[in-house]
């Protein structure tokens, strides 16, 4: 170790702050070489690939060569607008998505000036002493110098999915994960020195698509091949009636642009990424979009007790004293506590023994430990007594100890533990339990032998409480009130989860198992009776599994919180896997969010947020398909009618960027739903049935409405110019109206979608009224008559959307 130390020039106290700040220099930062950010010209310049905006140029192209340089110049624009709203969604979605990656920092565990401290991985360097525990990643690679049985996950190094043993000068590599064990490494490589940086590129995550967005993307592919027909049809149409060749093009293509719903699949992923980033400021941080997604439409949550349910700040508060100075002693020894400056480190029953224990002064050598896990549910040291003997110490679930034990220590009267003595003792831990204290009991034993854990000599229990959170009850309501289930699964003893359970309104009128029970019984007996469980106590990880199976099974979208290395693989089962902000890396590499303040009222926030977006992207897609079908049915209509089309290609061009623009942009921004917390979840399914008729009658309504007003026009002698502008106004107008259906209830940001229909409606006026922008888009002034009949025939969108409400159910 002399050695190891002197080869990397550092110390046991861990380097000083200067060294280290010298070494940054020497030797960079610990990183991995990332892909480079997308620079925004090359973002923007790849808006340009779109056949929808190549079409649009080689029309602009088109009508220069003839002449036609208004309309050229009108196009260009259409394409620039196109091009920059495209860009200006695209790159703030990024740049949210990008702002959380950076929250997702890697931590380590490093002694420096020998002080333990919790730094950004990225600034360890080589020298630096690490801690490593069990559930974290290696931050770099290290050399051990300690060990206490470390069993590595190497399997993304080497493909063999057994775990390494590592003792002292084994090398443990960047990124492979500690499965158990604990020790002290030297950092010999970082960053793109270290085996991971040499030998892969790495593998970056492609960002997948949401099942929302492939729905999405699916329809707009029908609405496209849909009006590319229709385009077609009316450009040969158009020819064989002797048209220009360079405007029924342009025509073409402009209807094309209208009808097509290019925008929708980024303001999609636009909404998803700020609401992610809306999340990310209330402690929850989503790591994917899809998650964004799927946890609106979650129906059941099932959530840790221990420090997410209650504050995890346990204090002694009972005791049963067999023989109160062993039980003393062991909980001094059997703990790996530390209380500096009344500060904790480390885990929150061991401090709490340790305070009860203050004031007891030993000093025993600790010669080897079982470390405390999940599954075993106790912990022991064992120590040199003197130079003959050894004592073991044991501490853990009461009822697991007090089976492992074979006599009792009644003030240093040893005796063996019988059946009636059990009785008594068991008595008092359902008494502590009963009040919702975890019980914790305690055992010895003088001489080690082969089975450490066995024939042990109890010597009492202490009872911990440890309060609920202050708002969970509160949240627990919450999501009973909208229709989300909520499951309580816990290692602690089931008369104290059942005890805190009651507390919090988890445990009503449903029933109580233990991990045993759920042992015995077979697949078909849990299915049958999964829905009636509300607590599972004294499960181990491992049934976590079983349990999101099941629920998954019963067709629920299963939200399940863990912080543990073995809850990993129920973390990834989930349909919402939520790890800890303190809990282990693995967990948090499982999961699909991560809760910085380890609170479950942040689950039930994250939730209504999710449902918030959820409305959101209907309102958007509801309101912006039906405007496409609109214009796709009033050309159509028009057509067969044989009269002449109700737009000319400026004013399509305009109608796609009003409709793109700000309406659909500030629906996206729509506060919650007055009831998003009150109704029960849905499905999942935004493009349901009922909202596709929706989207078909409205789009029937408004092309109904233009295409009468505009024949009615026609026929009563108005010149095709005046005509079109008022069926060109009505249809605009209509939009507004119909983004107003699209309003939530809520108080809040409304005042965003009024401030966008507001500008769009003056950006209207300016067309019809200013002589210049007259020319541009062949409109002319319209006059009180008319204005009349279109606020009139547009309103009828409005009674529309309220008659559907009551009769489409
Ligand atoms: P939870 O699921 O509530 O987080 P834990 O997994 O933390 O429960 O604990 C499960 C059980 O393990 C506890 O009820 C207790 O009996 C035992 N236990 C927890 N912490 C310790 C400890 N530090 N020492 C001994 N036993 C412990
Ligand atoms: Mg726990």
């Amino acid at each position: 170790m002399e050695k190891l130390l002197k080869k990397y020039n550092t110390t046991p106290d861990g380097l000083s702050e200067s060294e280290v700040l010298k070494r940054h220099e020497r030797y960079g930062l610990n990183e991995l070489d990332e892909k480079k950010p997308t620079p925004p010209i090359i973002l923007f310049l790849s808006q340009f690939a779109d056949i929808l905006i190549a079409l649009l140029i080689i029309a602009a192209i088109a009508s220069f060569a003839i002449g036609d340089t208004i309309d050229a110049g009108v196009i260009l624009l259409a394409v620039l607008l196109n091009v920059i709203i495209g860009f200006i969604q695209e790159y703030r979605s990024i740049r949210a998505v990008n702002s959380l990656k950076d929250l997702m920092v890697k931590k380590a565990i490093v002694k420096r000036n020998n002080e333990v401290l919790e730094v950004d991985a990225r600034f360890l360097t080589i020298g630096d002493i690490v801690i490593l525990e069990e559930g974290n990643k290696s931050p770099a690679d290290l050399i051990l110098i300690e060990s206490n049985d470390i069993n590595c996950d190497e399997s993304f190094l080497t493909g063999e999915s057994e775990a390494v043993i590592k003792e002292e000068k084994d090398a443990v590599f960047m990124d492979s994960n500690i499965i158990s064990g604990h020790g002290l490494g030297i950092v010999t490589d970082i960053g793109m020195d270290t085996e991971i940086g040499k030998i892969a590129e790495i593998v970056h995550e492609e960002d997948e698509k949401t099942p929302l967005a492939v729905k999405v993307g699916k329809l707009g592919k029908i609405l496209s091949a849909i009006a590319i027909l229709v385009c077609t049809v009316i450009f040969i149409l158009e020819l064989i009636q002797g048209a220009g060749i360079v405007e029924t093009f342009m025509t073409a293509v402009s209807l094309a642009v209208a009808a097509i719903p290019e925008g929708l699949p980024a303001v999609l992923t636009l909404t998803l990424a700020l609401g992610m980033s809306e999340m990310a400021s209330s402690d929850a941080l989503v790591k994917r979009l899809l998650s964004v997604e799927t946890l609106g439409s979650c129906t059941i949550i099932c959530s840790d007790k221990t420090g997410t349910l209650t504050d995890n700040k346990m204090s002694v508060v009972e005791s049963y004293l067999l023989n109160k100075d062993k039980l003393l002693l062991i909980s001094k020894l059997c703990n790996n506590a530390i209380i500096k400056d009344n500060a904790l480190i480390g885990n929150q029953t061991d401090g709490a023994i340790l305070r009860f224990a203050q004031n007891y002064e030993t000093s025993l050598e600790r010669i080897d430990e079982i470390p405390l896990d999940s599954n075993r549910k106790m912990m022991t040291t064992i120590h040199r007594l003197d130079s003959e003997n050894k004592i073991v110490l044991s501490k853990g679930a009461p009822e697991i100890i007090l089976n492992n034990c074979k006599y009792i220590d009644n003030n240093g009267s040893i005796e063996i533990l019988d059946e009636e003595i059990k009785e008594t003792v068991v008595k008092r831990i359902d008494e502590m339990s009963d009040e919702a204290l975890r019980v914790i009991g305690f055992a010895y034993k003088i001489n080690d032998d082969e089975r450490p854990e066995e024939n042990l000599i109890f010597t009492g229990l202490l009872g911990l409480i440890d309060p609920p959170k202050k708002n969970a009850k509160k949240a627990v309501k919450e999501c009973i009130n909208a229709g989300i289930k909520v499951r309580m699964i816990t290692g602690d003893h089931e008369k104290t989860a059942s005890a805190i359970a009651k507390q919090l309104g988890i445990l009503t009128d449903g029933r109580v198992i233990t991990g045993k029970e759920l042992e015995k019984i077979s697949d078909e007996e849990y299915l049958a009776i999964a829905d009636d469980i509300q607590v599972y106590a004294r499960v181990k990880p491992a049934q976590k599994m079983r349990i999101v199976e099941a629920l998954k099974d019963l067709g629920n979208i299963v939200a399940m919180t863990g912080d543990g290395i073995n809850d990993a693989p129920a973390l990834k089962k989930a349909s919402i896997g939520i790890a800890m902000g303190d809990g282990t890396d693995v967990s948090k590499e499982s999961s699909d969010m991560i809760l910085q303040d380890n609170d479950f009222s942040t689950i039930v926030k994250a939730i209504k947020e999710g449902r918030k977006i959820y409305d959101n992207i209907k309102r958007f897609v509801k309101f912006q398909v039906s405007t496409n079908v609109g214009a796709i049915l009033t050309i159509v209509g028009t057509s067969l009618l044989n009269l002449p089309l109700p737009f000319n290609p400026a004013q399509l061009l305009w109608l796609n960027i009003v409709m793109d623009g700000p309406p659909a942009q500030t629906l996206g921004m729509e506060g919650a739903e007055k009831d998003t917390m009150a109704r029960p979840p849905e499905t999942g399914d935004i493009l349901t049935k009922k909202t596709l008729t929706e989207i078909f009658l409205l789009g029937l309504v408004m092309a109904t409405g233009t295409i009468l007003v505009f024949s009615w026009e026609i026929y009563s002698g108005a010149p095709t110019e005046k005509a079109m502008s008022v069926a060109f106004t009505l249809f605009v107008v209509y939009q507004l109206f119909n983004a107003f259906n699209g309003r939530s209830n809520s108080t809040k940001s409304s005042k965003y979608l009024y401030i966008g229909l507001a500008l769009s409606f003056m950006l209207q006026l300016l067309i019809i009224y200013i002589p210049q922008l007259q020319i541009i888009f062949r409109t002319t002034a319209i006059g009180i008559a008319e204005w009349t009949i279109i606020i009139i025939v547009a309103s009828t969108i409005i009674a529309a959307q309220k008659i559907m409400n009551k009769v489409i159910k």
